[in-house]
């Protein structure tokens, strides 16, 4: 790659607090490996951590600063859900696969931890906070306590608690939500320095197997392997793994995961240091939150500054008034955030899928990959990062609907960006009328 260094972790409030800032070399001339695993977030280093793990040798590289994708963006909420929601799941395809799926999602955020604790990432942040789900209508409420108590009865969840409008008051300091459900054993975490914590880990532990500023552009198949054609060189491996999620568009050689996926862009704004009063006013317990609308919004502190997501400007470039919008959405929930300046906002690509679950494991007897967080893959990437590097090293973990074969490709894919407008603004209009 020629030109100036790309911004890694992007203008974002991530990229002023991190403390972990690194370089990692550019690949030069030809190499060998395994296993080689295209994208450097947080489905490429866990999955190369498990390959290392197995005592196999994983290369990883990025065509971008590592931290500079989703992994690096990020809200930093760890949960342990998918979109579709488990009552969903149960009523389409059982009980039984409802379970599995519950454990899959709790299984996710362990392996968080686990890889926390294992580098060492004391700078990652990771907390087990809690979430605390907050409805934005009565009969939202009523369909966050159905949820719970079935979870409770069907899952034997019991980290769910139901708080009323008054408790979700007092904690928010927000009067807009009728009530609540307190999820615990979820939490937050430093998104970015959590990337580059793995990254720095893999490198201390097992040399430089990872590579940045190094752009795959193609994939050759072989009689007893694959060749990987990057900008200035190639590498010859057993094994491809594809973890370029929702950045599969930056070369052709990540085709057949991009027509898989409708990348949706994310956004975030975060406040200035708030006066002591707003401190002690606002999200007193300092987890994350979000909302019950369609077009959900989520808020958590951090470091002592209001941080609030939801969705972004449409189409390939960032707008203003997308950020506009937000702020709009943040003030009228939380009014005494009226006078308080925003001093960072960004935003990033997550990948929707068409049945709204991630998927893992083979394309093919070279291809392996994990992809389709649907927005919430800060915790399900480590963990599907690591089962599809047991699917490239031949075994096949149980992953209950997240299989493989069931990621359909985008029906009229060139007019997906018509469809997410659409889409999207049908649910805005829901949202707005209290549907
Ligand atoms: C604004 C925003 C907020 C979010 N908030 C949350 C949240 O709070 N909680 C949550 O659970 N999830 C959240 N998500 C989703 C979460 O961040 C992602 O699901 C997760 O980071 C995906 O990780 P990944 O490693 O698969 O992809 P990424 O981190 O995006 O990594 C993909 C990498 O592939 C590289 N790449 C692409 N093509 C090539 C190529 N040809 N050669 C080499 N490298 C290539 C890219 O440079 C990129 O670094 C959010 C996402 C965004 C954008």
């Amino acid at each position: 790659m020629s030109g100036p260094r790309p911004d890694a972790g992007i203008a974002s409030l991530w990229r002023d607090t991190s403390d972990q800032a690194f370089d990692l070399p550019c690949l030069r001339g030809d190499a060998q490996a395994d296993v080689v695993i295209i994208g450097g977030g947080y489905t490429g280093l866990a999955a190369a951590h498990r390959l290392a793990q197995r005592g196999m040798a994983p290369l990883v590289v990025d065509a971008n600063p590592i931290g500079w994708g989703a992994s690096g963006r990020n809200g930093g909420v760890v949960s342990a859900k998918f979109r579709l929601a488990f009552p969903v799941i149960a009523q389409r395809h059982g009980i039984e696969v409802a379970r599995r799926m519950h454990r899959l999602a709790l299984r996710s955020v362990d392996e968080v931890a686990s890889l926390v604790e294992e580098y060492g990432l004391a700078d990652a942040r990771f907390i087990r906070c809690g979430n605390l789900r907050c409805a934005h209508t009565e009969r939202a409420f009523g369909y966050l306590t159905e949820e719970a108590q079935w979870m409770r009865r069907e899952l034997g969840d019991d980290s769910l608690r139901l708080l009323s409008a008054g408790e979700v008051a007092e904690e928010t300091g927000s009067r807009a939500f009728t009530g609540g459900v307190l999820s615990h054993g979820v939490g937050t975490l430093h998104p970015l320095n959590y990337v580059r914590g793995l990254a720095r880990g893999l490198t201390q532990r097992h040399g430089t197997i990872v590579f940045e500023l190094t752009p795959v552009t193609g994939i050759r198949r072989e009689a007893d392997g694959v060749r990987v054609v990057t900008a200035q060189g190639e590498i010859r491996a057993r094994q491809v793994i594809m973890a370029t999620n929702a950045y599969s568009d930056l070369t052709p050689a990540s085709a057949m995961i991009r027509s898989r996926l409708v990348p949706f862009r994310s956004s975030i704004i975060a406040t200035e240091v708030l006066p002591a009063a707003l401190q002690q006013s606002l999200l007193v317990n300092a987890r994350s939150y979000g909302e019950t609308r369609r077009m959900m919004r989520w808020f958590r502190k951090v470091d002592g500054r209001f941080m609030f997501g939801g969705r972004g400007a449409f189409g390939k470039r960032d707008s203003k008034a997308a950020f506009t919008a937000l702020r709009r959405a943040m003030v009228a929930m939380f009014p005494d955030l009226a006078g308080v300046a925003i001093t960072h906002r960004w935003s990033g690509h997550v990948a929707m899928t068409m049945d709204a679950l991630p998927h893992v494991g083979r394309f093919d007897d070279r291809l392996s990959y994990a992809a389709g967080y649907n927005g919430a893959g800060v915790a399900m990437s480590t963990l599907l990062g690591g089962l599809a590097a047991d699917f490239a090293a031949g075994e096949s973990p149980d992953v209950a609907l997240l299989e493989a074969s069931r990621l359909k490709a985008v029906p009229l894919y060139p007019l997906r960006e018509v469809a997410v407008r659409l889409v999207a603004g049908w649910y805005q209009f829901l949202d707005a009328i209290g549907r």
